[in-house]
């Protein structure tokens, strides 16, 4: 068999794998909410908090798929013409074109064409949320939370660059195998060490003191089956007045993370009630599935590519001579947004799904449908979530239920219907 058809059995064994592992772990069937409870709990809004949530996002919206549109099109005229080659020829020239030079600063200028034109929109998006009183830092904050995200870019996407073409370099018929395992690595590395390393660059973690919500969660933990080390105070204040929660890390590492905001915002059971939503991610395993879901359509992903490098017109529109050199990473970034074009409505389902589930443990942990729609409605007032948002808003992008679903999911819980 020749090196291409093991790619082409490589891909099929990959993908066939990802839609058995993806059709097994993933909660596909989940009750609906019924929309009667649904309009029920939007009754129990406040109408000014209703139309300040419909404004806030009116006002958001153009500078999202403003920046949205502008990024595909960029990305685009990157890959699907010369210009992505000539920028990364342009960032080698001083080197001697070196492929170091070529891939480094090559990669990181077209990350930056990308980012400076979005840029303008983002600082739209910063003057809204200020305004709407939900952001609490000020331009200097905010360029250092930019500044500093694209710092751990830089270093992630540099490795991952450096260590691309060093294998294409190394094996050059075969590096489509050694890129999908490396890809693949990368993902569960990103996954499992990233959040250990860069939370702390954005905020700092105390330890929450003894007392009674201590014990309560470190107990609901327990007695859920997935203990915590400890719980920790993350000081979310300094750059916004939004509520939320999480779980991170693994086994004997796992911690409970409560942002100070919600303290300050929401009542003790209330936090009990966001921790048990938390806990169920944990208990389902939902950050290792999707981190092996993710490693699967990664290592795909590059065998794809490999694929996609035989088609001559492509390569000849994007001015380059392999899909494996650097000039072509233009041509990489527009094909990835071509796939997250329709990767993304998928991956809000499959997430809504997940979240769904995780809300059901929540009431099932705590038996408390009362204390869990009393904390998705805190929840959302404080976030300024559009209660009700817009269907097809809700079916593209929505990482979550909406909050009237999951207040209404509740409710036919409380009734025994889920
Ligand atoms: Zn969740």
């Amino acid at each position: 068999m020749t090196v291409r058809g093991w790619a082409v059995v490589a891909f099929g064994v990959l993908v066939v794998a990802g839609i058995v592992l993806a059709a097994v772990l993933i909660p596909w069937h989940r009750p609906p909410a019924p929309r009667a409870d649904q309009l029920g709990a939007l009754g129990q809004f406040d109408k000014g908090q209703v139309d300040k949530a419909k404004a806030f996002h009116a006002a958001l919206r153009p500078g999202s798929y403003g920046s949205m549109l502008i990024g595909l099109v960029v990305a685009l005229v990157l890959g699907f013409t010369p210009l992505g080659a000539w920028l990364v020829t342009l960032a080698g020239r001083p080197f001697g074109g070196h492929w170091v030079a070529r891939a480094l600063l090559g990669g990181l200028l077209i990350v930056l064409v990308s980012e400076v034109v979005t840029l303008p929109f983002a600082a739209w998006r910063h003057t809204i949320v200020v305004r709407y009183g939900i952001s609490t830092q000020g331009w200097g904050a905010w360029t250092v939370d930019l500044v500093k995200g694209w710092a751990v870019g830089a270093v992630i996407g540099g490795v991952a660059l450096l260590g691309f073409f060093a294998v294409v370099r190394l094996a050059p018929r075969w590096w489509w195998a050694w890129g999908a395992a490396g890809a693949a690595i990368l993902v569960v590395l990103l996954s499992f060490v990233l959040p250990v390393l860069v939370e702390p660059v954005f905020n700092k973690f105390t330890p929450m003191a003894d007392g009674p919500l201590r014990t309560e969660l470190i107990q609901l933990a327990d007695r859920d089956g997935v203990p915590v080390k400890d719980v920790l105070i993350a000081d979310a204040s300094r750059r916004t007045r939004a509520v939320n929660a999480y779980v991170s890390g693994f086994g004997p590492t796992r911690r409970i993370v409560v942002y100070d905001t919600m303290l300050t915002e929401a009542t003790p059971g209330e936090v009990v009630s966001v921790a048990a939503h938390e806990l169920g991610h944990a208990k389902e395993q939902d950050v290792l599935v999707g981190t092996v879901l993710g490693a699967l359509g990664t290592a795909a992903a590059v065998i794809g590519l490999y694929l996609l490098g035989f088609w001559s017109g492509l390569l000849r529109t994007a001015g380059v001579d392999s899909i494996a050199e650097p000039r072509a990473l233009g041509l990489l970034v527009a094909v990835a947004a071509v796939a997250g074009l329709v990767a993304t409505p998928a991956q809000a389902f499959v997430t809504r799904q997940v979240e769904a589930r995780a809300d059901d443990h929540a009431l099932e942990l705590t038996q408390d449908p009362a204390t869990f729609e009393s904390m998705q409605r805190k929840l959302g007032s404080v976030n300024l979530a559009e209660p009700d948002p817009p269907a097809w808003e809700q079916f593209l992008f929505a990482s979550h239920p909406s909050t009237v679903e999951r207040m209404a999911a509740a409710r036919a819980w409380a009734r025994g219907e889920r």
